[in-house]
């Protein structure tokens, strides 16, 4: 039976729709694919443009379940070689379980008018239009449904300059945080580009390989992140708009079972995210090729490097079979700019555009933030206050310095009568999991946590952080807030300060009087005490009007700085806002600083 089908493979764009009634005939899996008009899961908005089958190749069987996020199970699978096969720009069949499954997550309470204020500055030669709207692309049938399905109505800001960049085969370095939407910002153009270009040779390269009994594979599209946490969100939205293609997408990170991962990558494996330490394992066991990746994302690089992961990136990208610059397509997010990432960019990126995305939070001032003089001996009492103040539903985030303090504060919380859980690096990763999943699900509305496990959660309806224990750097604090607010959503943050906090005084307060927020006074009279007592420390890190960095090519000194090709393109399309004036404080390459 499977004959007729194999030699349907992948089609050409230029051969697609010939025979669309032939293709019908494949169709085994038991699904009405001519029938299936696609109406929106959910609030029933009826039938949608998308999603119309006509004409699809279908055979196999949808396997459920399988490995994914904390027990939610994997996509439904197409578990025969079948699914690889037959026009990739056509939406396979319907499934209302997976459906239901990927996409009944509220988005309510947007605030898209605020976070429409986010400015945005897009620098590099020739930088592509931005767009307005999601129909403004062309980007097929199965990503245009799957955005209605999420329900997205219109792209965010730092979407609405990436995608038609990273579709015009461009490459990109942006500064943008998590929050800000950069995650759909990637997916969506890569994925509808591998839906439009089908599996080209990775196909072939699988195929071949399985013959001899080994079962690598090669992915088309690399996503590598810093956490496993982050990894599993990316995954988790690479599922949803992967959803109706024959794009298998599979995550690994480390400290979990390699055994349970290589069995899922061995079931087909098209868009891989990943964590670096790991990948450089899957790879060295062979069960990782990277021969044909042609779109390779890098996500939080900053936090990657933190993290000291800049020798397995570069074992990746630079000492295996990756394609290289200008051949793969390139994308790089960080939420700053330092000299270590401006390095990695020039590397790594090709004639790139830059892309500046304003803070989330902060600058549009959806996020009311107070700070609050609170002793140490005092801060237990204060936070059972603010607690019982808050509404029983709500999601509150609660970050402390260290392990230790996160585990004595969630018993203390425990034993007030609190229902709260916490996440910290000792915990294991089934714990963690465990503990988001309680929290997302508001069964434990306090999570108590520490800055490096809650690095760049997407916990979407946090109503209130509170900074129990204060970072003493300012990105990290705005990293912090940025867990409210999201996507437009209003929030509070609360922050405890005292005696200890002083190195922090200065930059607090220029973030809160660029965000509108109310200052102590108190907080004022420190600030001006700080400054003048180190007054010769040099300039602040913060940048000015609420970007995270700015195009190093931009400047006089960063046109031709260290030959990168000294492109320096004019400024273009200030968008959003406008242009706010970057002014000081960006960090130089090669000795510029
Ligand atoms: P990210 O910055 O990628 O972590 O995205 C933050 C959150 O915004 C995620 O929950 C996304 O599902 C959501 N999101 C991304 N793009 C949109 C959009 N255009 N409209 C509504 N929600 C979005």
């Amino acid at each position: 039976m499977l004959s007729f089908c194999v030699a349907g493979r992948y089609i050409p764009p230029h051969l697609r729709n010939k025979d669309a009634s032939k293709n019908g005939e494949c169709d085994a899996s038991g699904w009405n694919t001519a029938k299936d008009a696609y109406t929106s899961f959910g609030n029933n908005r009826g039938k949608s443009a998308f999603f119309n089958d006509r004409g699809n190749a279908n055979r196999g069987r949808f396997e459920h379940g399988g490995f994914g996020n904390g027990g939610g199970g994997g996509n439904s699978r197409w578990v025969e070689e079948s699914r690889d096969d037959g026009d990739w720009s056509k939406p396979t069949p319907r499934n209302e379980r997976l459906e239901h499954e990927l996409f009944s997550g509220s988005n309510t309470g947007i605030n898209f008018e605020k976070y429409d204020d986010i400015p945005v500055e897009a620098t590099g030669q020739n930088c592509p239009q931005h767009i307005e709207s999601f129909q403004d692309v062309d980007m097929g049938e199965i990503i245009m449904g799957n955005i209605a399905l999420s329900r997205y109505t219109r792209p965010t800001p730092v979407q609405k300059y990436a995608i038609p960049i990273i579709k015009s085969k461009r490459d990109l370095m942006a500064c943008a945080q998590t929050g800000s939407g950069k995650t759909a910002a990637f997916l969506l153009p890569v994925l509808s580009q591998i839906y439009t270009d089908g599996p080209g040779e990775a196909l072939n390269a699988a195929k071949e390989n399985g013959k001899y009994g080994r079962r690598k594979q090669y992915p088309i599209s690399l996503v590598l992140a810093p956490t496993r946490e982050l990894a599993l969100q990316i995954y988790d939205e690479a599922r949803k708009f992967s959803y109706r293609s024959r794009v298998r997408p599979c995550v690994v990170y480390g400290g979990a079972d390699i055994g349970q991962q290589i069995r899922d990558l061995e079931r087909g494996c098209h868009l891989l995210v990943a964590t670096p330490g790991r990948l450089v394992d899957m790879m060295e066991r062979g069960k990782i090729g990277l021969d044909y990746c042609n779109y390779l994302v890098l996500d939080e690089a900053d936090r990657m490097l933190d993290m000291g992961f800049e020798p397995q990136i570069r074992r990746i990208v630079e000492q295996d079979t990756m394609p290289p610059k200008g051949i793969r397509q390139t994308m790089m997010f960080s939420a700053t700019f330092p000299k270590e990432i401006q390095i990695l960019a020039r590397d790594f990126l090709e004639d790139y555009i830059f892309l500046a995305v304003g803070r989330v939070g902060s600058t549009s001032e959806n996020i009311t933030q107070k700070v609050v003089w609170v002793e140490e001996s005092d801060k237990r009492s204060f936070l059972l206050d603010l607690l019982s103040a808050t509404g029983k539903d709500s999601l509150t985030l609660v970050f402390v310095e260290t392990k230790k303090g996160a585990d004595a504060l969630e018993d203390f919380l425990y034993r007030e009568g609190y229902a709260c859980t916490s996440i910290h690096g000792d915990r294991s990763q089934r714990d963690r999991e465990e503990a988001l999943n309680q929290f997302r699900s508001g069964k434990c509305p306090i999570l108590v946590a520490t800055a490096v496990a809650a690095r760049g959660l997407d916990i979407s309806n946090v109503k209130h952080v509170i900074n129990f224990d204060l970072p003493s750097d300012i990105e990290e604090y705005v990293h912090r807030i940025g867990r409210t607010g999201r996507v437009g959503n209003l929030g509070l943050a609360t922050s405890f300060f005292n005696d200890k906090n002083g190195n922090i005084t200065k930059d607090l307060l220029d973030i809160l009087v660029e965000a509108k927020q109310d200052v102590p006074s108190w907080l004022e009279s420190l600030a001006y005490e700080h400054q003048h007592k180190s007054s010769n420390r040099g300039r602040s890190k913060r940048f000015s009007g609420g970007f995270g960095a700015r195009d190093y090519r931009q400047t006089a000194a960063g046109g031709n700085a260290g030959g990168f090709g000294g492109r320096g393109g004019g400024r273009n399309q200030a968008g959003h806002g406008g242009n706010r004036g970057f002014g000081g404080g960006e960090d130089l390459i090669f000795g510029y600083k």
